[in-house]
């Protein structure tokens, strides 16, 4: 295979080592790409504005979002034990944040219209393990959660037809945006 000098770090390395780029003759250009990342680090590092802008920018299109969101899920669909031990340093970290939240989560159940107890289990069940935000499958031990299609905070009921499964990230990323088609769904 044919090898190149990189210009940046003076490294002999095979052609297939240097920065991707479509529009070179050989598909590849100069810096060699540990060299280009090492300096997209030290530009994203000095530049964390510029970064979150693009971001924020990148992500305000749905295309996007949603490619992202996929990249995300499939992600912690192969990192479970990361998931996990991300999840478990931030319940150490922040447990009153945390019990913050739950208590200001019982105390709008307890204000819901009209209450019943749901389960979990049972939501598990009748929604097959599917997600009903991203309808992907669910890993039941980290990524299970009750997601209130009006929310409580928006006079929705605590009830099992004003609540479906889904993700914890997905969960977490609607916020308190309704999904107008689960709500027909359920409703009609
Ligand atoms: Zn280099
Ligand atoms: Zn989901």
């Amino acid at each position: 295979m044919e090898e190149w000098t990189c210009r940046k770090c003076g490294a002999s390395k095979p052609i297939t080592k240097f920065t991707k780029h479509t529009r070179s003759p050989t598909g590849f250009i100069q810096p060699c790409r540990a060299c280009t990342s090492a300096s997209a680090k030290t530009w994203a590092h000095s530049h964390p504005h510029s970064i979150k802008a693009t971001k924020r920018k990148y992500l305000s299109n749905e295309r996007n979002r949603a490619k992202h969101n996929a990249g995300t899920q499939k992600w912690h669909a192969n990192n479970p034990k990361k998931v996990a031990a991300s999840l478990q340093k931030y319940a150490r970290n922040n447990k009153a944040k945390i019990a913050a939240k739950i208590a200001k989560r019982q105390a709008r159940i307890r204000n819901a219209p009209i209450r019943e107890t749901v389960s979990l289990d049972v939501l598990w069940k009748r929604d097959k393990g599917t997600c009903q935000l991203c309808f992907t499958k669910i890993r039941r031990k980290t990524e299970r959660s009750m997601d209130h299609i009006i929310p409580v905070s928006e006079g929705g009921e605590h009830s099992y037809r004003n609540t479906v499964l889904a993700h914890r990230s997905c969960n977490s990323r609607k916020g308190n945006r309704h999904n107008i088609a689960q709500q027909q769904r359920l409703f009609s």
